[in-house]
């Protein structure tokens, strides 16, 4: 972890430990969180198929998980006929959020208007059940936040998890209780945009993310890596969040320690009904 975040705490807003390529190395993978400081990990469920390992994940790490479930945007083809039911189901059987949910103009299959109705759906749910929701969006960002911005203020709360919208939405979107959170994207040197958003961001709504084992973050010289996959890149995983962290610190002019305050009470506040 960076040398000035000893003693800190932090929460992993957004991660898909259920991923089957981290499956062999939880046990580690939770002990580095913990001993990076990371006290909680979100995790984001992204299909039916993949609902009963996160539940499970949630049943084996009561004290170091938060966990919703979702249909994610990329797989949307694979929900049952009776997916909405069964997403009830699931969020009546624990505490937990929804997500993760999203649009993504970019996966050239003509389902388009397929993936805006369950995204909606799920909305639409979150809005209903007053539970906190995770979101994705990649290339959306028109229909995106016509319908954020449409909508009342969330009751509970949502998240743009990986942030990477117009900087100028940023405060019509917190006015709509709409949060953002950053990953390893905000660690890559060139990403300008990503440090504009982590720089205008109103306080009290953003946090930091894994999005484990995607998005891995751009490491100084020096810092320890730990997994990474058949194709010999890095595995993002929760013990990089103090370095995205300290990142966020350098862009607002801060320290560590006060954007670990921050996105802790932050994330205590949106993912209250998680913490149940
Ligand atoms: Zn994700």
């Amino acid at each position: 972890m960076p040398p000035d975040s000893q003693n800190l705490v932090w929460i992993d807003a957004h991660a898909h430990l259920q991923d089957p390529r981290l499956a062999p190395h939880l046990p580690q993978v939770f002990a580095r969180a913990a001993a990076a400081g990371v006290a909680r990990i979100h995790v984001d469920a992204t299909c039916e198929a993949d609902w009963p390992a996160v539940a499970a994940l949630a049943d084996a790490q009561p004290s170091a998980t938060l966990v919703s479930f979702g249909v994610h945007p990329w797989f949307i083809r694979d929900r049952s006929a009776r997916w909405l039911q069964n997403l009830r189901d699931v969020l009546a059987a624990r505490p937990a959020g929804i997500g993760e949910i999203g649009l993504d103009a970019r996966m050239g299959d003509s389902l388009d208007a397929d993936r805006e109705a369950v995204f909606r759906a799920q909305l639409e749910l979150s809005h209903e059940l007053a539970l906190p929701a995770s979101l994705h969006c990649r290339d959306a960002w028109e229909p995106m936040l016509k319908i954020l911005l449409a909508a009342p203020p969330h009751p509970a709360g949502l998240l743009i998890h990986a942030y990477s919208g117009p900087p100028d939405a940023l405060p019509a979107l917190a006015e709509k209780n709409v949060h953002v959170s950053f990953g390893g994207t905000l660690t890559r040197p060139k990403n300008v945009r990503a440090r504009e958003n982590a720089a205008r961001v109103p306080a009290g709504r953003f946090l930091l993310e894994s999005d484990a084992p995607d998005l891995p973050p751009t490491l100084p010289a020096g810092a320890e890596k730990h997994l990474v996959g058949e194709d010999g890149k890095l595995l993002s995983e929760p013990a990089y969040v103090p370095w995205v962290g300290q990142i966020v610190a350098e862009v607002r002019g801060t320290t560590p320690g006060a954007i670990a305050a921050e996105t802790t009470a932050t994330a205590r506040r949106l993912f209250a009904k998680l913490w149940a």
